[in-house]
Parts: structure tokens; C-alpha cells; sequence
């Protein structure tokens, strides 16, 4: 238990209490256990807590955020602790109770017909992908991060990840969802329905809420026909801006058939290289940016793909978009370069301080941000290295800088708040979002303060007092 924080009298019945609501095993006040649950893992937050509670159950889940309301203990709901903004962190005051979820993790129902699953919020993403396979369907939702990432984590900061392009983000692919509210009432809304007007649509508030409204326990998520074929190409492109046009005429050339669009930078292909073990260079190429881009079909060996494939790549090539390309002849092939996009955060965290961003803008905006912010940035620290990669086909990216090569990790991360702010201030000028699919967590609630409108403030803010009136939920998270 944390030494510096003492539990007033009810507090301290509260946690008794709590302790009776789980079994024995679900509880822990032990430093050893609860130390891996107090930081996030790019390290930037850490934290305190009085217990961690992995309830197995709604009903437990309510009883917990009961007792809590009542005795105004703070709850920080957790699931695989990916998430990229500390909001699965408690704060250093010591005072709060760390929900998590891991323990929930069955998979309700499955029905085929009305292309649904019915899943608890503890699932690890990569084990419902792989039951909606099991079921000859398609559960598309898929990030670096899936073999730990949990579905509540997911829809609570609305996750988007490599296929939103098609499928939309988590939001897009829920259709009911049961929800504990602070005071221990649950809203069980699992209704696997495409047409639901009655009303406002409560569901939404709680999607990417980042765990500061309520307790996300299980959601009804929409399936898809399973994907039979995929072709995959790699391609050094001329510019940014050669990136935009590309994808638009492989979406207008292939009926709508791009799973997947990712512009990956030379320099992020390098560091990759050079900092993850057995990963080999998909095309080796004096070109600074490419493209990952797939094709997919319902037809198992469709022939059709390689032709589609092959005159997108070969007429952008005579017009002088693409400059080389290759397409997967293997899984094997395949595999590798997704090992090399899916290694980026990993790559950066390894090669020392990085500032990140991860914006949105109208996708044909995209090369006007990427070199305007550049230069914004160059003219706070003229040696850092840019590592802009990701989603270019939401418009969004990855548009991260790399401290100045052999310079000082501190030296560097003394800049951020200035850098963030150039960045960001790009950003907003076109339209843009400072939080694509990460969220705001601990990290950008200032920015969010700067950047939201007042009155889309004063209206979060009334929404959180309605439904959290004590503000038990993820104190000091989002607003
Ligand atoms: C290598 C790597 C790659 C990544 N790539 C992507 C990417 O491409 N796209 C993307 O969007 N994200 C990405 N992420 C970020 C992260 O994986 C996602 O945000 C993920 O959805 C978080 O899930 P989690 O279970 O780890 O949640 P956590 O980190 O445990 O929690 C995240 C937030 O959700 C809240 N929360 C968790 N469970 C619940 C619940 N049941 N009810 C209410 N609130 C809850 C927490 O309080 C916290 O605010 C990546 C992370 C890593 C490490």
C-alpha cells in the first residue's frame, strides 16, 4: 500500500468492503502486483494506487464502482495498459482504485447470420479477430498492439489503427454495448441492430471516452465477410503528395478495394532496420518515402487482384508517382514488412527521446501539413530527425520527431511543449485534429484545453458532472 497517502475513516471501509466483492485472487494491495499496472509503457506517467480489483463479472463491476461512488474513491478502469496518452494511469496521489478488466474476457455469442459477436471487455483484440475467423467471419479492427490491447481499451479511446480506411474506427463497429455508470447502475444495451432510432444514441458517449463516464463490460461489435485473397505491394514513391494520388486512383481503380494505404518514410525503414532484430529491407531504395498498399478480394486466388494491382502500380509509374515497386510474392514477404511498419513505436522508443504527434487532416492536405509543420518544427530544433508514417488514407499520422542524431535525450524533450505547439497550431490552421485515434489521456489534456472550443468544453464538462457527479471516474484523464 502506498506510504504517503492515508485513507480517511470511510475510505478505508470502502477498501475493506471492496476487497469482499471479488474472490481472494482478484484482489491485490501488494507492491509487486500492483507495480506494473502504475506506469504506461513508453514510461512517461507513473503513478499510485490503494488496490487492483479484477472483478469476473458485470454485477462485480457495479458493486465495485458502487461502493466507490459512495466512499468518492477514484477509479481507473485498465485493460492491456497500450494505450498511448496515460489514461490507464492513476495519478501520484495515491488515492484511487485500479479496475481491471483482464478477467472478463469471454466471448458471449457469436451470430453468423446477423454478423455479430457479443464479447467482454477484458478480450484481447488478436483472440476475437481470431474467433470471428474460427466463425468464417471477419472482425477487422487490427493495430500493433493487438496481441495485448484489450476491446474495452479499444472502444473506450475509439482505437483506429490500419483498416479504418474500409471498416471506420472502433466506433464504426459497435453496435450495442453494456456499460457500468459510476453509481453502479448498468445500461445494457447488447442489441446487435444496423437500425435503432429511438432516441439519442447513449453508446456514443461512452466510445472513446477514455474510461471517464463509466465502465465499459461488453459490446456488441459487427463482423464481415472474411477477406479470400490479398495482394500486397510496396512502393517508393515520389513525394507526399505522389502518396494522396496514388491512393485515390488504387480506391477509384479496384471498386474500393484498399484494405489498407500506409506511407512509410526511408528513415523509418532504416531505424526499424537498425534497431529490431530479423527484419530485412523490403526494396533497398535512395527514395524517401513509400507507400504499403493492399488489395483485397472475396474470391480465394482471385486473378484478378494481380491484374488490378498490376496496372495501378504500372500507370502510376509511367506518370511518374510511383519509382519502384514490388508486390509480396510470400506470406513470408508480407509478414516482413508488416514486421517493419508494426515495429515503428518500438524502433523510436529504442533509438531514445521522440516527440510525437498524431494528427488528422483532410486527407488532400496531407503533403501541405507534412511540410509545413516540418519546417514549423526545424525552426525550434534544426537537427531533428522527422519520422511522419501511418494511416494516410484516414488522413491521419504518425508524424513523430526523432532527437538530433548523437544529441541529448533531455536537451531534446525540453522542446517538446514548443514543438507540440507548432505542430498542433499547423494542425488546427487546416481544419485538423491534434488526437487522430491515440486520445487525449494525461498527456494532451492542456492542448485539449487550448484547442477545443469553449463550448464544446462547457458541453463535455456538463455531460461528465451529469453522469459522474462526484468524478470517481479516471480523475485528472481528458478534461
Ligand atoms: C505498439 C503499439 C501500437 C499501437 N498502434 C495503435 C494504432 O495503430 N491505433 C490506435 O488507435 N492505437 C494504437 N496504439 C494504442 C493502444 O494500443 C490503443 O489505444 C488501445 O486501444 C488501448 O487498449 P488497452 O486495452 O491497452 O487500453 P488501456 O491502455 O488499458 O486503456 C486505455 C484507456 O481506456 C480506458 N479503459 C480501458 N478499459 C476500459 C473499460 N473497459 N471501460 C472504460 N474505460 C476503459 C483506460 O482508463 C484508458 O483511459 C498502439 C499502442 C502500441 C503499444
Amino acid at each position: 500500500m502506498p506510504q504517503d497517502y492515508q485513507p480517511d475513516a470511510t475510505q478505508q471501509a470502502a477498501l475493506a468492503a471492496l476487497k469482499n466483492v471479488v474472490a481472494a485472487r482478484d484482489w491485490s494491495d501488494q507492491a509487486d502486483v500492483l507495480e506494473p499496472h502504475l506506469s504506461d509503457w513508453r514510461g512517461l506517467f507513473k503513478g499510485q494506487a490503494q488496490l487492483l480489483l479484477r472483478p469476473r463479472s458485470t454485477a462485480e463491476v457495479s458493486a465495485i464502482l458502487k461502493i466507490c461512488h459512495d466512499a468518492r474513491l477514484p477509479v481507473v478502469p485498465q485493460g492491456g495498459n497500450t494505450g498511448q496518452c496515460g489514461g490507464q494511469t492513476p495519478s501520484d496521489t495515491g488515492n484511487a482504485v485500479i479496475l481491471s478488466l483482464a478477467h472478463m474476457n469471454q466471448v458471449r455469442t457469436i451470430d453468423t447470420d446477423n454478423f455479430t459477436m457479443t464479447a467482454e471487455a477484458g478480450c484481447i483484440l488478436s483472440d476475437l479477430q481470431d474467433t470471428a475467423a474460427a466463425a468464417d467471419r471477419y472482425f477487422p479492427l487490427s493495430l500493433a498492439a493487438e496481441g495485448s490491447c484489450m476491446l474495452g481499451g479499444n472502444l473506450s479511446t475509439n482505437a483506429g489503427g490500419t483498416n479504418v480506411l474500409k471498416y471506420g474506427n472502433a466506433r464504426d463497429l459497435v453496435l450495442g454495448l453494456e456499460i457500468v455508470l459510476p453509481d453502479g447502475e448498468v445500461i445494457d444495451s447488447l442489441r446487435g441492430l444496423r437500425k435503432d432510432n429511438t432516441g439519442y444514441d447513449l453508446k456514443q458517449l461512452f466510445l472513446g471516452a477514455e474510461g471517464t463516464l463509466g465502465v465499459i463490460t461488453a459490446a456488441v461489435l459487427k463482423l464481415y465477410p472474411r477477406p479470400r485473397d490479398i495482394r500486397t505491394a510496396y512502393c517508393a514513391i515520389r513525394d507526399v503528395a505522389a502518396s494522396v494520388e496514388l491512393l485515390a486512383r488504387a480506391r477509384d481503380a479496384s471498386g474500393d478495394r484498399v484494405e489498407t494505404f500506409e506511407l512509410i518514410p526511408r528513415a523509418l525503414v532504416d531505424l526499424v532496420l537498425q534497431t529490431i532484430p530479423d527484419c530485412q529491407d523490403p526494396m533497398p531504395s535512395n527514395h524517401d518515402q513509400h507507400v504499403l498498399l493492399e488489395l483485397i478480394s472475396s474470391q480465394p486466388d482471385d486473378p484478378g487482384l494481380d491484374r488490378m494491382m498490376e496496372d495501378i502500380l504500372g500507370q502510376a509509374m509511367e506518370d511518374g508517382l510511383v519509382h519502384d515497386a514490388v508486390i509480396c510474392q510470400n506470406e513470408s514477404q508480407r509478414q516482413n514488412l508488416w514486421k517493419i511498419r508494426e515495429n515503428a513505436a518500438e524502433a523510436q522508443k529504442v533509438e531514445g527521446a521522440s516527440i510525437k504527434h498524431d494528427i488528422s487532416v483532410p486527407v488532400s492536405r496531407i503533403a501541405e501539413f507534412y511540410g509545413r509543420a516540418h519546417a514549423a518544427a526545424l525552426a525550434i530544433e534544426p537537427n531533428l530527425r522527422l519520422i511522419g508514417f501511418g494511416h494516410v488514407g484516414d488522413g491521419n499520422l504518425h508524424y513523430n520527431m526523432q532527437r538530433p542524431m548523437g544529441g541529448d535525450n533531455d536537451a531534446f524533450l525540453a522542446k517538446k511543449t514548443e514543438i507540440n505547439r507548432a505542430v498542433h497550431d499547423v494542425v488546427v490552421e487546416m481544419d485538423g485534429s491534434i488526437s487522430a485515434e491515440h486520445g487525449i489521456g494525461r498527456l494532451k489534456r492542456d492542448e485539449l484545453a487550448h484547442y477545443k472550443s469553449p463550448i464544446e468544453l462547457a458541453v463535455m464538462r456538463k455531460l461528465k458532472a451529469a453522469i459522474d457527479p462526484h468524478g470517481i471516474m479516471n480523475p485528472g484523464v481528458l478534461l
